[in-house]
């Protein structure tokens, strides 16, 4: 094994980071996301690439690249919402000037990975990725191996509907979704999500933290919020545990990260799981902000020893 770069390009900042053979962090630089234009994307991504080139002791390590959004691994065709990439091809753009394969993949599928091999999945067979921050999406890895189904789309269940059973129950606000659909999960329980629950059903302008250690200290109103927002995300993850039945369910993502979210989601999930069907292990990611990044340089080190 060899050293492996990973860049994970998020909406306001490119982070690329040189492991060591052992996925220690050996050298890690962050640098604005331009958000203007593809052409100024594109240069600052390649300016990362270089720099990994330039600091590692080989010219063929391989570098991976981690993006928000759907690519078509077999056109490298992008469907992205918040980075000025619409129509084009970041991976043959970045080939043709490197001259090397250059794996893009979704940033959930990256981090997947990352837990299944060496975060708190690694030993179980299923594991199934699930963020709860600026989005709601995951990933499925068997084995360590990333499930990427035929769109590259396996993970991004934030963009299925919320029930109506809950809708109903609670006369849940109706949300334009940054993907154009209407009654995303996402909408609502994301961490932007949990901001548009406390504002349409409660005319309350707050923050997550603020929310969950209002919750803690025993306000009635932000307890509500955490209650429904915990109630439907429960739901989501039960869908989830009846579509894939994991081994365990790895939570990553500014959401996860809040004190007692975890704990709530996993005391509620057993309220109307199907009977006789067991919980996975519910667990937080390891990795903490690397995790992203390591599982981008995972996969350009998987890629390169498949093609040798
Ligand atoms: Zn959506």
């Amino acid at each position: 094994m060899t050293n492996a770069g990973g860049i994970d390009v998020g909406g306001t900042k490119i982070e690329a980071t040189l492991f060591d053979a052992n996925w220690q962090i050996l050298e890690t630089r962050r640098i604005s996301t331009p958000t203007d234009s593809y052409n100024n994307l594109l240069a600052e991504i390649l300016a990362q690439y270089r720099w990994l080139e330039s600091i590692s002791n080989s010219a063929n390590t391989p570098i991976g690249i981690g993006v928000p959004g759907i690519i078509d691994r077999t056109t490298g065709h992008m469907i992205i919402a918040n980075l000025p990439v619409a129509g084009r091809n970041l991976r043959d753009d970045l080939i043709k000037q490197v001259d090397h394969p250059v794996p893009v993949v979704n940033d959930c599928r990256a981090f997947t990975l990352s837990e299944a091999k060496l975060g708190a999945g690694r030993g179980y067979s299923i594991v199934q990725g699930l963020i709860l921050g600026t989005g709601v999406a995951g990933g499925l890895a068997v084995n360590s191996k990333l499930i990427y189904g035929k769109n590259g789309a396996a993970g991004e269940f934030g963009h299925t509907p919320i029930p109506a059973t809950l809708s109903s129950k609670f006369s849940l606000p109706l949300s334009t979704c940054g993907c154009g659909q209407t009654g995303c999960y996402e909408t609502l329980i994301s961490g932007p999500g949990m901001v548009n629950l406390a504002a349409s059903m409660f005319n309350l302008t707050t923050t997550p933290p603020e929310i969950a250690s209002a919750a803690a200290r025993g306000d009635e109103v932000t307890g509500q919020i955490m209650d429904i927002w915990a109630e439907i995300t429960c739901a989501l993850i039960r869908s989830i545990i009846l579509v894939v039945d994991p081994d365990c369910i790895v939570l990553g993502g500014g959401l996860s990260n809040i004190p007692g979210i975890a704990d709530r989601l996993i005391r509620q999930l057993p309220i109307g799981l199907l009977s006789g069907v067991n919980i996975p292990q519910i667990l937080l990611a390891e990795g903490g902000d690397s995790s992203g990044v390591r599982g981008a340089a995972m996969v350009a080190q998987n890629e390169s020893v498949n093609c040798a």
